[in-house]
């Protein structure tokens, strides 16, 4: 069992291999953000909250977020291992979670941090689209569906994320990753748990990076 952070900017790669390493390893794949987005698919309080915070590329606020993440976590699926992805963003968020896990005795074993340059994360995010049913990530030029504009998996539609138009992907990579993660990631190298990914590899070459990393835990 392991229990993961996949820490990175916004478009880094980090759901791409979350949701494939997950898959594979038994793992629950725990991501705010598509949590987030079914709330406002679905018109829920927390939907109508977070719909406009989102677009601009802000973060949704703390209690809101450890909240949900909490009610996710008492899910069955997460007993066999877990891997973060969006969350913590902030050291609120961080604490909440130490506190959290402590609580079931448990902690975090690793956080892959997806290190890339700005301009290629504007390359992805641009490019991204991602499924109406359940936010399968595709890419127009580097993961592009069998069909244009339909997913492989669930046949939904396809289309752009609302933050990812450039000038709210610069707010994003500014606001949670520059500042806002900073702390963060001084928290969990502070505890010796990161590991940096070079996360503007192909997404092969990025896979096999990350099942190094999980191979340690299975074989443990
Ligand atoms: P994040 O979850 O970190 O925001 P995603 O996993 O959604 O990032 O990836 C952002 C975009 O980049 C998507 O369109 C995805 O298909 C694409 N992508 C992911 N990993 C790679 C990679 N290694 N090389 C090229 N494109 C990638
Ligand atoms: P993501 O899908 O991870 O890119 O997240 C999309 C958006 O959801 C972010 O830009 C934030 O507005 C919000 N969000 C997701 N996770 C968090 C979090 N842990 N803390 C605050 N806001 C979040």
């Amino acid at each position: 069992m392991a229990d993961l952070i996949f820490m990175g900017p916004p478009g880094a790669g980090k759901g791409t291999q979350a949701a494939r390493a997950a898959t594979e390893r038994g793992l629950a794949h725990i991501a705010t953000g598509d949590m987030l987005r079914a709330a406002v698919r679905d018109g829920t309080e927390l939907g109508l909250k977070a719909k406009e915070i989102m677009a601009r590329g802000d973060l949704v606020p703390d209690e809101v977020i450890i909240g949900m993440f909490r009610d996710r976590l008492a899910e069955p699926d997460t007993e066999a291992g877990f891997v973060l992805d969006g969350f913590p963003r902030t050291l609120a968020q961080a604490e909440a979670l130490d506190d959290t896990l402590t609580g079931i005795e448990r902690s975090i074993d690793c956080v892959p941090v997806f290190d890339i340059d700005l301009e290629s994360l504007v390359g992805r995010l641009s490019g991204r689209r991602v499924c109406r049913a359940a936010e399968h990530v595709y890419h127009l030029q580097f993961n592009p569906p069998r069909q244009e504009g339909i997913c492989d998996i669930d046949g939904s539609e396809l289309y752009q994320r609302e933050d990812d138009r450039p000038e709210v992907i610069r707010n994003r990579y500014q606001k949670q990753w520059v500042e806002a993660a900073a702390p963060v990631l001084d928290y969990y190298e502070g505890r010796k748990l990161v590991v940096f990914i070079d996360a503007s590899a192909p997404r092969d070459v990025v896979a096999r990076e990350i099942d190094d990393i999980l191979d340690r835990f299975d074989s443990a």
